[in-house]
Protein backbone atom coordinates (compact mmCIF):
# COMPACT_ATOMS: atom_id res chain seq x y z
CA UNK A 1 0.00 0.00 0.00
CA UNK A 2 1.26 3.06 -0.75
CA UNK A 3 1.39 5.42 2.41
CA UNK A 4 0.70 9.04 3.84
CA UNK A 5 3.49 11.17 4.70
CA UNK A 6 2.95 12.62 8.46
CA UNK A 7 5.24 14.18 10.63
CA UNK A 8 8.59 12.95 8.85
CA UNK A 9 6.85 9.31 8.45
CA UNK A 10 5.28 7.25 6.11
CA UNK A 11 2.19 5.62 7.26
CA UNK A 12 -0.52 3.03 6.22
CA UNK A 13 -4.08 4.25 6.73
CA UNK A 14 -7.20 2.51 8.17
CA UNK A 15 -8.10 2.16 4.70
CA UNK A 16 -7.11 2.20 0.95
CA UNK A 17 -8.41 2.87 -2.05
CA UNK A 18 -7.41 1.68 -5.91
CA UNK A 19 -6.03 3.81 -8.63
CA UNK A 20 -7.00 2.63 -12.56
CA UNK A 21 -5.43 4.08 -15.56
CA UNK A 22 -8.27 5.95 -17.35
CA UNK A 23 -7.00 4.36 -20.63
CA UNK A 24 -6.86 1.00 -19.24
CA UNK A 25 -9.47 0.02 -16.65
CA UNK A 26 -7.60 -3.31 -16.16
CA UNK A 27 -4.47 -1.97 -15.34
CA UNK A 28 -4.30 -1.08 -11.08
CA UNK A 29 -1.64 1.43 -10.88
CA UNK A 30 -2.05 0.60 -7.15
CA UNK A 31 -4.04 0.97 -3.46
CA UNK A 32 -3.20 4.41 -1.03
CA UNK A 33 -3.76 4.70 2.44
CA UNK A 34 -6.38 6.89 3.80
CA UNK A 35 -5.75 9.52 6.24
CA UNK A 36 -7.60 9.16 9.40
CA UNK A 37 -8.57 12.25 11.69
CA UNK A 38 -6.12 11.05 14.64
CA UNK A 39 -3.59 11.11 11.88
CA UNK A 40 -4.43 14.49 10.42
CA UNK A 41 -4.37 15.34 14.51
CA UNK A 42 -0.56 14.67 14.45
CA UNK A 43 -0.15 15.72 11.07
CA UNK A 44 -1.36 19.29 12.39
CA UNK A 45 0.75 19.43 15.52
CA UNK A 46 3.98 18.36 13.87
CA UNK A 47 3.46 20.91 11.23
CA UNK A 48 2.83 23.41 13.85
CA UNK A 49 6.42 22.94 15.64
CA UNK A 50 8.31 22.67 12.44
CA UNK A 51 7.01 25.85 10.57
CA UNK A 52 8.38 27.74 13.58
CA UNK A 53 11.94 25.99 13.04
CA UNK A 54 11.86 26.75 9.44
CA UNK A 55 10.76 30.40 9.87
CA UNK A 56 14.06 30.75 11.55
CA UNK A 57 16.14 28.40 8.76
CA UNK A 58 18.97 30.63 7.00
CA UNK A 59 17.48 31.98 3.51
CA UNK A 60 20.28 29.52 1.82
CA UNK A 61 19.24 26.67 3.35
CA UNK A 62 15.61 27.29 2.41
CA UNK A 63 16.68 28.01 -0.99
CA UNK A 64 18.76 25.10 -1.54
CA UNK A 65 15.57 22.76 -0.39
CA UNK A 66 13.53 24.51 -3.16
CA UNK A 67 16.28 24.43 -5.29
CA UNK A 68 16.65 20.89 -4.80
CA UNK A 69 12.94 19.68 -5.40
CA UNK A 70 12.72 22.14 -8.29
CA UNK A 71 15.86 20.13 -10.24
CA UNK A 72 14.55 16.58 -8.98
CA UNK A 73 11.09 17.19 -10.52
CA UNK A 74 12.92 18.30 -14.11
CA UNK A 75 15.57 15.37 -13.96
CA UNK A 76 12.61 12.93 -13.68
CA UNK A 77 10.11 14.57 -15.62
CA UNK A 78 9.41 11.65 -18.12
CA UNK A 79 9.67 9.10 -15.54
CA UNK A 80 6.89 11.31 -13.71
CA UNK A 81 5.32 12.46 -16.24
CA UNK A 82 4.52 9.10 -17.53
CA UNK A 83 2.88 8.38 -13.93
CA UNK A 84 0.97 11.68 -14.24
CA UNK A 85 -0.55 10.46 -17.97
CA UNK A 86 -1.04 6.83 -16.25
CA UNK A 87 -3.51 8.19 -14.04
CA UNK A 88 -5.14 11.00 -15.07
CA UNK A 89 -5.57 10.39 -19.06
CA UNK A 90 -3.55 13.09 -20.50
CA UNK A 91 -0.85 12.77 -23.41
CA UNK A 92 2.19 11.33 -22.55
CA UNK A 93 4.00 14.54 -23.78
CA UNK A 94 0.88 16.72 -21.31
CA UNK A 95 2.08 14.68 -18.61
CA UNK A 96 5.77 14.97 -18.97
CA UNK A 97 5.49 18.94 -19.77
CA UNK A 98 3.55 19.24 -15.95
CA UNK A 99 6.19 17.90 -14.31
CA UNK A 100 8.62 19.76 -15.37
CA UNK A 101 6.50 23.06 -15.13
CA UNK A 102 6.17 21.89 -11.71
CA UNK A 103 9.84 21.88 -10.82
CA UNK A 104 10.23 25.57 -12.92
CA UNK A 105 7.66 26.27 -10.24
CA UNK A 106 10.13 25.44 -7.61
CA UNK A 107 12.66 26.42 -8.68
CA UNK A 108 11.42 30.25 -9.35
CA UNK A 109 10.08 30.04 -5.53
CA UNK A 110 14.14 29.48 -4.70
CA UNK A 111 15.24 32.17 -6.21
CA UNK A 112 11.98 34.00 -4.39
CA UNK A 113 13.04 33.02 -0.53
CA UNK A 114 16.18 35.51 -1.58
CA UNK A 115 14.37 38.66 -2.70
CA UNK A 116 12.05 38.73 0.58
CA UNK A 117 12.77 42.43 1.02
CA UNK A 118 10.28 44.59 3.18
CA UNK A 119 10.05 48.40 3.36
CA UNK A 120 10.75 51.36 5.82
CA UNK A 121 9.34 54.80 6.15
CA UNK A 122 10.07 57.60 8.44
CA UNK A 123 6.56 58.04 10.77
CA UNK A 124 4.76 60.92 10.78
CA UNK A 125 5.85 61.88 14.21
CA UNK A 126 9.55 63.21 14.62
CA UNK A 127 12.46 60.60 15.81
CA UNK A 128 10.31 57.37 15.02
CA UNK A 129 11.28 54.61 12.30
CA UNK A 130 8.90 52.35 10.80
CA UNK A 131 9.64 48.73 9.60
CA UNK A 132 7.21 47.12 7.16
CA UNK A 133 8.27 43.19 6.82
CA UNK A 134 6.19 39.89 6.48
CA UNK A 135 6.37 36.67 8.44
CA UNK A 136 4.69 33.58 7.08
CA UNK A 137 1.53 33.18 7.53
CA UNK A 138 1.69 30.18 9.95
CA UNK A 139 0.48 26.17 8.43
CA UNK A 140 -1.40 26.01 5.31
CA UNK A 141 -4.00 23.62 4.12
CA UNK A 142 -3.45 22.59 0.22
CA UNK A 143 -5.99 21.31 -1.46
CA UNK A 144 -5.62 20.59 -4.82
CA UNK A 145 -8.18 19.19 -8.11
CA UNK A 146 -7.08 15.83 -10.16
CA UNK A 147 -6.82 17.59 -13.99
CA UNK A 148 -3.39 19.02 -12.90
CA UNK A 149 -2.20 16.71 -10.15
CA UNK A 150 1.16 17.57 -9.97
CA UNK A 151 1.00 21.61 -10.54
CA UNK A 152 -1.87 22.56 -9.18
CA UNK A 153 -0.26 21.47 -5.81
CA UNK A 154 3.02 22.63 -6.87
CA UNK A 155 2.11 26.25 -7.61
CA UNK A 156 1.14 26.34 -3.82
CA UNK A 157 3.35 24.08 -2.16
CA UNK A 158 6.16 26.22 -3.53
CA UNK A 159 5.35 29.43 -2.12
CA UNK A 160 4.23 28.09 1.04
CA UNK A 161 7.51 27.26 1.67
CA UNK A 162 9.31 29.95 0.16
CA UNK A 163 7.61 31.86 2.57
CA UNK A 164 8.23 30.20 5.50
CA UNK A 165 5.24 28.45 6.57
CA UNK A 166 4.33 24.62 6.92
CA UNK A 167 1.98 22.32 4.44
CA UNK A 168 -0.69 19.99 4.90
CA UNK A 169 -1.52 18.64 1.92
CA UNK A 170 -4.57 16.85 0.72
CA UNK A 171 -4.40 15.70 -3.01
CA UNK A 172 -7.96 14.76 -5.14
CA UNK A 173 -8.35 11.21 -4.59
CA UNK A 174 -8.61 10.25 -8.13
CA UNK A 175 -4.56 11.31 -8.48
CA UNK A 176 -2.76 9.63 -5.32
CA UNK A 177 0.02 8.22 -7.27
CA UNK A 178 1.39 11.78 -8.58
CA UNK A 179 0.64 12.91 -4.83
CA UNK A 180 3.08 10.38 -3.09
CA UNK A 181 5.58 10.37 -6.17
CA UNK A 182 5.83 14.25 -5.72
CA UNK A 183 5.74 14.04 -1.90
CA UNK A 184 8.76 11.31 -1.76
CA UNK A 185 10.87 14.46 -3.33
CA UNK A 186 9.95 16.99 -0.83
CA UNK A 187 10.49 14.18 1.80
CA UNK A 188 14.16 14.02 0.80
CA UNK A 189 14.60 18.01 0.42
CA UNK A 190 16.41 18.64 3.94
CA UNK A 191 13.08 20.09 5.50
CA UNK A 192 12.00 20.51 9.43
CA UNK A 193 10.67 17.16 10.12
CA UNK A 194 7.14 17.51 9.89
CA UNK A 195 6.70 20.64 8.14
CA UNK A 196 5.34 18.79 5.23
CA UNK A 197 2.51 16.44 5.58
CA UNK A 198 0.94 14.23 2.52
CA UNK A 199 -2.94 13.57 3.80
CA UNK A 200 -4.65 11.51 1.52
CA UNK A 201 -8.52 10.81 1.32
CA UNK A 202 -11.77 11.64 0.33
CA UNK A 203 -12.63 15.84 0.45
CA UNK A 204 -15.56 15.01 2.05
CA UNK A 205 -14.69 13.31 5.17
CA UNK A 206 -10.21 13.79 5.59
CA UNK A 207 -10.63 17.30 3.42
CA UNK A 208 -13.19 18.49 5.27
CA UNK A 209 -11.84 17.56 8.45
CA UNK A 210 -8.96 19.77 7.82
CA UNK A 211 -10.52 22.73 6.27
CA UNK A 212 -12.55 23.66 9.38
CA UNK A 213 -9.73 22.29 11.54
CA UNK A 214 -9.00 25.63 14.11
CA UNK A 215 -5.21 24.42 13.33
CA UNK A 216 -4.34 25.89 10.33
CA UNK A 217 -3.33 29.61 9.54
CA UNK A 218 -4.76 29.49 5.88
CA UNK A 219 -6.72 27.56 3.04
CA UNK A 220 -5.30 27.66 -0.30
CA UNK A 221 -7.93 25.60 -2.74
CA UNK A 222 -8.04 24.67 -6.58
CA UNK A 223 -11.30 23.27 -7.28
CA UNK A 224 -14.97 23.73 -8.41
CA UNK A 225 -16.95 26.61 -7.27
CA UNK A 226 -19.44 24.34 -5.94
CA UNK A 227 -16.74 22.41 -3.27
CA UNK A 228 -15.27 26.16 -2.70
CA UNK A 229 -18.84 27.64 -1.88
CA UNK A 230 -18.48 24.36 0.71
CA UNK A 231 -14.85 24.93 1.79
CA UNK A 232 -15.53 28.74 2.44
CA UNK A 233 -18.91 27.90 4.70
CA UNK A 234 -16.70 25.73 6.95
CA UNK A 235 -13.24 27.74 7.06
CA UNK A 236 -15.43 31.35 8.18
CA UNK A 237 -15.95 29.86 11.67
CA UNK A 238 -12.48 30.05 12.55
CA UNK A 239 -11.75 33.32 10.21
CA UNK A 240 -9.04 31.21 8.02
CA UNK A 241 -7.50 33.07 5.30
CA UNK A 242 -8.61 31.38 2.07
CA UNK A 243 -7.80 31.86 -1.73
CA UNK A 244 -9.59 30.16 -4.10
CA UNK A 245 -9.38 29.50 -7.75
CA UNK A 246 -12.40 27.53 -9.27
CA UNK A 247 -14.38 26.69 -12.37
CA UNK A 248 -14.81 28.87 -15.29
CA UNK A 249 -16.96 29.09 -18.55
CA UNK A 250 -14.01 30.51 -21.12
CA UNK A 251 -14.97 32.55 -24.40
CA UNK A 252 -12.80 32.83 -27.32
CA UNK A 253 -14.04 35.24 -29.51
CA UNK A 254 -13.18 35.23 -33.21
CA UNK A 255 -13.65 38.26 -35.51
CA UNK A 256 -14.19 38.67 -39.28
CA UNK A 257 -11.02 40.38 -39.23
CA UNK A 258 -9.31 37.01 -37.90
CA UNK A 259 -6.62 34.70 -39.27
CA UNK A 260 -9.15 31.80 -39.69
CA UNK A 261 -6.53 29.13 -40.02
CA UNK A 262 -4.63 30.44 -36.82
CA UNK A 263 -8.18 30.70 -35.06
CA UNK A 264 -9.29 27.65 -35.52
CA UNK A 265 -5.71 26.04 -34.34
CA UNK A 266 -6.22 28.22 -31.22
CA UNK A 267 -9.92 26.91 -30.71
CA UNK A 268 -8.84 23.37 -31.16
CA UNK A 269 -6.48 23.50 -28.72
CA UNK A 270 -7.77 25.44 -26.32
CA UNK A 271 -10.81 23.27 -26.41
CA UNK A 272 -10.15 20.16 -26.39
CA UNK A 273 -6.22 20.00 -25.19
CA UNK A 274 -6.09 18.14 -22.04
CA UNK A 275 -9.58 16.31 -23.15
CA UNK A 276 -11.13 19.36 -22.26
CA UNK A 277 -10.34 19.20 -18.32
CA UNK A 278 -9.01 22.41 -17.54
CA UNK A 279 -10.03 25.51 -15.81
CA UNK A 280 -8.93 27.40 -19.01
CA UNK A 281 -10.30 25.64 -21.24
CA UNK A 282 -12.33 27.40 -24.69
CA UNK A 283 -15.77 26.00 -24.14
CA UNK A 284 -17.94 29.00 -25.75
CA UNK A 285 -16.90 29.89 -29.16
CA UNK A 286 -18.02 33.35 -30.43
CA UNK A 287 -18.33 33.22 -34.15
CA UNK A 288 -18.42 36.84 -36.08
CA UNK A 289 -21.32 36.26 -38.60
CA UNK A 290 -19.66 37.44 -41.53
CA UNK A 291 -17.07 33.97 -41.01
CA UNK A 292 -19.46 31.94 -39.01
CA UNK A 293 -19.91 29.19 -41.63
CA UNK A 294 -16.07 29.60 -42.94
CA UNK A 295 -14.69 28.89 -39.63
CA UNK A 296 -17.17 26.47 -38.36
CA UNK A 297 -16.58 24.59 -41.45
CA UNK A 298 -12.98 24.20 -40.84
CA UNK A 299 -12.95 23.74 -36.82
CA UNK A 300 -15.56 20.94 -37.61
CA UNK A 301 -12.41 19.43 -40.05
CA UNK A 302 -10.02 19.61 -37.30
CA UNK A 303 -11.78 18.55 -34.63
CA UNK A 304 -12.94 15.13 -36.63
CA UNK A 305 -8.94 14.71 -37.32
CA UNK A 306 -8.21 14.57 -33.73
CA UNK A 307 -6.89 11.23 -32.77
CA UNK A 308 -8.59 10.21 -29.32
CA UNK A 309 -6.20 6.95 -27.46
CA UNK A 310 -4.35 5.98 -25.02
CA UNK A 311 -2.78 8.93 -22.79
CA UNK A 312 0.81 6.87 -23.24
CA UNK A 313 0.21 5.65 -26.79
CA UNK A 314 2.56 7.59 -29.72
CA UNK A 315 0.45 9.84 -31.79
CA UNK A 316 -2.69 10.18 -29.07
CA UNK A 317 -3.66 14.11 -28.97
CA UNK A 318 -6.98 13.27 -26.60
CA UNK A 319 -6.76 11.18 -24.36
CA UNK A 320 -9.55 9.28 -21.93
CA UNK A 321 -11.61 11.94 -19.75
CA UNK A 322 -10.73 10.94 -15.65
CA UNK A 323 -13.60 9.03 -14.99
CA UNK A 324 -16.85 6.58 -15.43
CA UNK A 325 -18.92 9.39 -13.67
CA UNK A 326 -17.15 12.37 -15.44
CA UNK A 327 -17.89 10.68 -18.97
CA UNK A 328 -21.37 9.71 -17.89
CA UNK A 329 -21.50 13.80 -16.41
CA UNK A 330 -20.14 14.70 -19.97
CA UNK A 331 -22.81 12.38 -22.32
CA UNK A 332 -25.53 14.18 -20.26
CA UNK A 333 -24.62 17.55 -21.43
CA UNK A 334 -24.36 16.01 -25.23
CA UNK A 335 -27.72 15.09 -24.41
CA UNK A 336 -29.17 18.68 -23.06
CA UNK A 337 -26.83 20.33 -25.94
CA UNK A 338 -29.94 18.42 -28.14
CA UNK A 339 -32.58 18.96 -26.35
CA UNK A 340 -32.05 23.08 -25.63
CA UNK A 341 -31.79 23.56 -29.84
CA UNK A 342 -27.98 22.96 -30.49
CA UNK A 343 -26.65 20.99 -33.60
CA UNK A 344 -23.90 18.23 -32.48
CA UNK A 345 -22.18 18.56 -35.65
CA UNK A 346 -19.36 15.88 -34.78
CA UNK A 347 -18.37 13.55 -31.71
CA UNK A 348 -20.29 13.39 -28.28
CA UNK A 349 -20.00 9.94 -28.21
CA UNK A 350 -18.46 7.28 -26.21
CA UNK A 351 -15.72 5.54 -27.95
CA UNK A 352 -14.96 1.80 -27.56
CA UNK A 353 -11.58 1.47 -28.77
CA UNK A 354 -8.92 -1.86 -27.87
CA UNK A 355 -8.55 -0.78 -24.66
CA UNK A 356 -11.35 -0.47 -22.12
CA UNK A 357 -11.37 3.02 -20.43
CA UNK A 358 -12.97 6.13 -20.37
CA UNK A 359 -13.12 7.32 -23.92
CA UNK A 360 -15.20 10.28 -25.84
CA UNK A 361 -15.14 11.87 -29.42
CA UNK A 362 -14.18 15.63 -29.44
CA UNK A 363 -18.13 17.19 -29.67
CA UNK A 364 -18.50 20.39 -31.52
CA UNK A 365 -22.17 21.98 -31.09
CA UNK A 366 -23.24 24.57 -33.51
CA UNK A 367 -25.84 27.34 -33.23
CA UNK A 368 -26.03 27.86 -29.61
CA UNK A 369 -27.60 30.68 -27.50
CA UNK A 370 -25.57 32.10 -24.18
CA UNK A 371 -27.93 31.61 -22.04
CA UNK A 372 -28.89 28.12 -22.14
CA UNK A 373 -27.45 25.83 -19.71
CA UNK A 374 -24.62 23.82 -21.90
CA UNK A 375 -23.22 28.02 -22.07
CA UNK A 376 -24.29 28.42 -18.31
CA UNK A 377 -22.51 25.51 -16.65
CA UNK A 378 -18.62 24.36 -16.53
CA UNK A 379 -18.89 21.39 -18.31
CA UNK A 380 -15.04 20.02 -17.93
CA UNK A 381 -15.15 17.81 -20.87
CA UNK A 382 -14.09 17.72 -25.00
CA UNK A 383 -17.49 20.01 -25.11
CA UNK A 384 -17.46 23.43 -27.49
CA UNK A 385 -20.62 25.33 -28.28
CA UNK A 386 -20.91 27.87 -31.08
CA UNK A 387 -22.40 30.84 -30.34
CA UNK A 388 -23.26 33.32 -33.38
CA UNK A 389 -22.26 36.95 -32.67
CA UNK A 390 -23.33 40.23 -34.99
CA UNK A 391 -20.55 42.25 -33.94
CA UNK A 392 -17.68 43.09 -31.85
CA UNK A 393 -19.37 44.59 -29.41
CA UNK A 394 -21.75 41.90 -29.91
CA UNK A 395 -19.36 39.37 -29.31
CA UNK A 396 -17.73 41.14 -26.15
CA UNK A 397 -21.26 41.31 -24.57
CA UNK A 398 -21.66 37.58 -24.61
CA UNK A 399 -17.79 36.87 -23.42
CA UNK A 400 -18.74 39.16 -20.40
CA UNK A 401 -22.16 37.28 -19.71
CA UNK A 402 -20.98 34.38 -17.78
CA UNK A 403 -21.04 34.20 -13.71
CA UNK A 404 -17.43 33.19 -13.94
CA UNK A 405 -14.44 34.70 -15.12
CA UNK A 406 -10.86 33.25 -15.35
CA UNK A 407 -9.66 33.61 -19.08
CA UNK A 408 -11.30 34.80 -22.52
CA UNK A 409 -9.56 35.25 -26.02
CA UNK A 410 -9.71 37.11 -28.79
CA UNK A 411 -8.52 36.00 -32.24
CA UNK A 412 -8.41 39.38 -34.35
CA UNK A 413 -5.49 41.21 -36.92
CA UNK A 414 -7.45 44.59 -35.37
CA UNK A 415 -4.78 46.26 -32.94
CA UNK A 416 -7.71 48.24 -31.73
CA UNK A 417 -10.14 45.41 -30.83
CA UNK A 418 -7.47 43.76 -29.17
CA UNK A 419 -6.56 46.36 -27.37
CA UNK A 420 -10.27 47.17 -26.37
CA UNK A 421 -10.69 43.63 -25.71
CA UNK A 422 -7.84 43.24 -23.38
CA UNK A 423 -9.04 46.16 -21.67
CA UNK A 424 -12.92 45.10 -21.33
CA UNK A 425 -13.01 41.48 -21.22
CA UNK A 426 -14.39 40.73 -17.50
CA UNK A 427 -11.58 37.73 -16.60
CA UNK A 428 -8.24 37.55 -14.81
CA UNK A 429 -6.28 36.42 -17.45
CA UNK A 430 -6.95 37.64 -21.73
CA UNK A 431 -5.25 35.97 -24.73
CA UNK A 432 -4.66 38.07 -27.42
CA UNK A 433 -4.53 35.79 -31.21
CA UNK A 434 -3.78 33.01 -28.12
CA UNK A 435 -5.94 29.48 -26.76
CA UNK A 436 -7.71 30.68 -23.79
CA UNK A 437 -5.32 28.09 -22.35
CA UNK A 438 -1.59 27.65 -21.55
CA UNK A 439 0.25 30.42 -18.96
CA UNK A 440 3.45 31.19 -17.62
CA UNK A 441 4.14 30.20 -13.52
CA UNK A 442 6.60 33.86 -13.19
CA UNK A 443 3.41 36.35 -13.51
CA UNK A 444 0.14 35.84 -11.65
CA UNK A 445 -2.85 33.53 -12.20
CA UNK A 446 -6.57 33.89 -11.71
CA UNK A 447 -9.96 34.93 -12.09
CA UNK A 448 -12.83 36.92 -11.26
CA UNK A 449 -16.66 36.74 -10.26
CA UNK A 450 -17.14 32.66 -9.26
CA UNK A 451 -13.56 31.60 -10.72
CA UNK A 452 -11.92 32.93 -8.15
CA UNK A 453 -11.46 34.53 -3.88
CA UNK A 454 -8.82 35.69 -2.42
CA UNK A 455 -5.53 37.12 -3.55
CA UNK A 456 -3.45 35.79 -7.09
CA UNK A 457 -1.54 32.85 -6.79
CA UNK A 458 1.91 32.89 -8.88
CA UNK A 459 4.60 34.99 -9.60
CA UNK A 460 5.72 37.78 -7.30
CA UNK A 461 2.15 38.34 -6.25
CA UNK A 462 1.51 34.65 -4.34
CA UNK A 463 3.54 36.54 -1.41
CA UNK A 464 -0.02 38.80 0.07
CA UNK A 465 -1.61 35.45 0.38
CA UNK A 466 1.28 32.89 1.82
CA UNK A 467 2.59 35.81 4.35
CA UNK A 468 1.24 37.91 6.67
CA UNK A 469 2.40 41.90 7.15
CA UNK A 470 3.95 43.28 10.23
CA UNK A 471 4.51 46.82 10.90
CA UNK A 472 6.96 47.88 12.90
CA UNK A 473 7.62 52.06 15.13
CA UNK A 474 10.91 52.36 16.61
CA UNK A 475 11.57 55.48 18.41
CA UNK A 476 15.00 56.09 17.01
CA UNK A 477 15.80 59.07 20.32
CA UNK A 478 19.07 61.21 20.34
CA UNK A 479 22.53 59.54 21.41
CA UNK A 480 24.61 61.18 23.79
P1 LIG B 1 -13.46 19.31 -6.82
O1 LIG B 1 -14.38 18.16 -6.93
O2 LIG B 1 -13.99 20.61 -6.37
O3 LIG B 1 -12.28 18.82 -5.85
C1 LIG B 1 -11.13 19.61 -5.62
C2 LIG B 1 -10.44 19.13 -4.37
O4 LIG B 1 -11.28 19.42 -3.25
C3 LIG B 1 -10.21 17.62 -4.33
O5 LIG B 1 -8.99 17.37 -3.67
C4 LIG B 1 -11.38 17.13 -3.51
O6 LIG B 1 -11.14 15.89 -2.89
C5 LIG B 1 -11.47 18.25 -2.48
N1 LIG B 1 -12.73 18.35 -1.77
C6 LIG B 1 -13.97 17.97 -2.18
N2 LIG B 1 -14.88 18.24 -1.22
C7 LIG B 1 -14.21 18.80 -0.18
C8 LIG B 1 -14.60 19.28 1.10
N3 LIG B 1 -15.87 19.25 1.52
N4 LIG B 1 -13.65 19.77 1.91
C9 LIG B 1 -12.36 19.82 1.52
N5 LIG B 1 -11.92 19.37 0.31
C10 LIG B 1 -12.85 18.86 -0.53
O7 LIG B 1 -12.72 19.60 -8.20
P2 LIG B 1 -12.04 18.53 -9.17
O8 LIG B 1 -13.12 17.76 -9.84
O9 LIG B 1 -10.95 17.81 -8.48
O10 LIG B 1 -11.32 19.51 -10.24
C11 LIG B 1 -12.01 20.09 -11.29
C12 LIG B 1 -12.39 21.52 -10.94
O11 LIG B 1 -11.21 22.25 -10.60
C13 LIG B 1 -13.00 22.26 -12.12
O12 LIG B 1 -14.09 23.03 -11.67
C14 LIG B 1 -11.86 23.16 -12.60
O13 LIG B 1 -12.29 24.31 -13.29
C15 LIG B 1 -11.19 23.48 -11.33
N6 LIG B 1 -9.80 23.93 -11.56
C16 LIG B 1 -9.52 25.27 -11.43
C17 LIG B 1 -8.24 25.72 -11.67
C18 LIG B 1 -7.91 27.18 -11.50
O14 LIG B 1 -6.74 27.50 -11.27
N7 LIG B 1 -8.88 28.09 -11.58
C19 LIG B 1 -7.23 24.83 -12.05
C20 LIG B 1 -7.55 23.48 -12.18
C21 LIG B 1 -8.85 23.03 -11.92
P3 LIG B 1 -11.61 14.47 -3.56
O15 LIG B 1 -11.79 14.70 -5.01
O16 LIG B 1 -10.48 13.56 -3.24
O17 LIG B 1 -12.87 14.07 -2.87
Amino acid sequence: MNKNFIAGEWVDGDSAIENRNPSDISDLIGSYAQASTSQLETALESARAAQKIWARTGLEARQTALMHIGNSLMARADELGELLSREEGKPRAEGRGEVYRAGQFFTYYAAEVLRQIGDNADSVRPDIEIDVRRDPVGVVAVISPWNFPTATAVWKIAPALAFGNAVIWKPANLVPASAVALSEIIAGANLPTGLFNLVMGAGSSIGDALVTSPHIDAITFTGSVETGRRIAAGAITNMTRMQMEMGSKNALAVMDDADIDLAVACAVNGAFGGTGQKCTASSRIIVHDAVYDQFTDKMLAATRALKVGHALEDGTQIGPVVSEGQLSENLDYVALASSEGGEVLCGGERLSMKHDGYYMAPCLIAGTRNDWRINREEMFAPIACIIRASSYQDALDIVNDTPFGLTAGIMTTSLARANHFRRNADTGCVMVNLPTAGTDYHVPFGGRGDSSYGPREQGQYAVDFFTSTKTAYIAVGAVD
